[in-house]
């Protein structure tokens, strides 16, 4: 993914790599924000307007915090684009906005239970943005400059620091500064103003301050010690999410279980605690929480259980947006003898959004699968693409951008600039898609058994 905040980049790896890179072209929704006009290709999505559209619509009712209590739940075809739809709303959120992906059938295969690996990956898409002062102007000092003016009998004064990395301009207000220097300045360093020669030079770290003063840069200030020393400050913001509090602070994992994803069950109590503690930071303005996406992938595998779990977790005052997706039309629901759209419960259906994707036609299979192509930093040739489309239309758009990548590597070893429709047929007959893999083993089963 593009520039992440680590931290919540690895809740974007529950379904690994694999995953990530299929969408890697995906940027956002291809929707204008104020008219709500969708281009037919914008932002890496092709096609699939009115379902995009709709997208548009609930991401604005998540800014505007509307979407309270509900979910959305993305119906259609296989490869129609449902989970990258999930990631064009994910990426028009934010940078820092958590996204956390979930295929159903994990929450039975982890090593907990299903409800704490719902919990876990409700926490992993709540985002907690902590602000922190540090004492950092980055790079080398090359001018530092004041500016003294006098203005309706108060004397003004500005000063102007510029680094290799930033210019930053200061309202000094009568500070007597009239010297230049060039200086490394970096975290926690101290510039000091001598204030008889005028000076400015560089002590060792200090970590007194008193007074601030105005800064007219947004988040940096300075900071006037005691001794008359100047300290550079800038306010830092990370970002982390519920679960990576949860984790560094459960005794019996630490926060080294972050590294092996092996986090096992987190203490109700230890997440009693994050809560009020955050709930604590937000009131004293040092905390921001985010609410971000949880894409929860062929919901219909979920149980009534789940269902039931998922239905108190929208209700709850921190809950992130849950966005779902299923193939599937009317399905059992799991858990029960009953049969019911999607495979949901009906009481669960009445909170849901319902946004339908369309099988594609073959301009946008082409059109997708030449992003695709761009995206791998591969050429086709046009009789390449012009296969490649007509295999999207018949055994879906995944595996025709499978194929892309293994044509690639045949293209490579003949050292050739692009990949020829050989390069294609040569892929298609080495790697088999779903239906002709499973006619291939029933035709031999048949003849084993005849
Ligand atoms: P499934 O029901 O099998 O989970 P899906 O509907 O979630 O399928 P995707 O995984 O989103 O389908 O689509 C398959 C591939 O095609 C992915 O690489 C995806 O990024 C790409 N793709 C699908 N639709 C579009 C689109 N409209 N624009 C750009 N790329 C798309």
């Amino acid at each position: 993914m593009a520039a992440n905040i680590t931290t919540i980049s690895e809740s974007k790896e529950v379904r690994g790599l694999n995953l990530i890179a299929a969408h890697s072209h995906i940027r956002g929704l291809g929707v204008d924000a104020t008219t709500l006009d969708v281009r037919n290709q914008a932002q890496g999505l092709v096609g699939q307007q009115k379902a995009r559209k709709a997208a548009a619509v609930i991401l604005q009712m998540v800014k505007d915090g509307k979407i309270a209590g509900r979910a959305m739940l993305i119906s259609g075809p296989p490869s129609t684009g449902k989970t990258a739809i999930a990631m064009g709303m994910a990426q028009s959120l934010g940078p820092d906005v958590p996204f956390t992906m979930l295929a159903s059938s994990e929450i039975f295969s982890l090593e907990m239970s299903k409800t704490e690996a719902l919990t876990q990956a409700f926490r992993k898409s709540i985002g907690v943005r902590i602000k922190e002062e540090s004492e950092i102007i980055e790079g080398e000092v090359v001018e530092i400059q004041i500016d003294r003016s006098v203005s309706g009998g108060n004397k003004q004064g500005k000063l102007t620091i510029k680094t290799t990395d930033m210019e930053t301009v200061y309202d000094m207000g009568t500070k007597m500064i009239d010297s230049m220097t060039k200086e490394k300045v970096i975290a926690g360093d101290v510039i000091t103003i001598d204030k008889s020669s005028g000076k400015i030079s560089k002590l060792g770290r200090s970590y007194t301050r008193s007074r601030d003063y105005d800064a007219m840069g947004a988040d940096t200030k300075f900071v006037q010690c005691p001794e008359g020393e100047l300290q550079v400050r800038k306010e830092v913001v990370h970002t982390v999410s519920l679960h990576e509090i949860d984790v560094i602070n459960s005794r019996t994992q630490g926060f080294l279980a972050l590294f092996s994803g092996d986090t096992g069950e987190i203490r109700s109590e230890v997440r009693d605690q994050i809560n009020t503690k955050v709930g604590e930071w937000k009131e004293e303005g040092k905390a921001e929480i985010i609410p971000g996406v949880l894409f929860i992938d062929e919901v219909h595998m979920l149980d009534i259980e789940c269902f039931s779990y998922i239905n108190r977790a929208l209700e709850a005052e921190l809950a992130p947006v849950v966005i779902m997706a299923s193939n599937r039309g009317n399905a059992r629901i799991r858990g029960t003898d009953y049969r019911s759209p999607h495979g949901l419960p009906l009481d669960f259906l009445d909170r849901v959004v319902i946004v339908s994707t369309q099988p594609y036609s073959a301009d946008d299979i082409s059109q997708i699968l030449a992003i695709r192509a761009q995206e791998e930093e591969v050429d086709l040739s046009a009789d390449a693409l012009a296969l490649l489309t007509k295999i999207g239309q018949e055994a879906g758009l995944r595996y025709a951008s499978n194929l892309i990548t293994t044509s690639t590597l045949l293209s490579q070893k003949r050292k050739a600039k692009e990949i020829s429709i050989d390069d294609i047929q040569r892929s298609f007959r080495l790697f088999y898609d779903p239906a002709r893999s499973a006619k291939f083993v029933s035709d031999s089963e048949k003849s084993l058994i005849s």
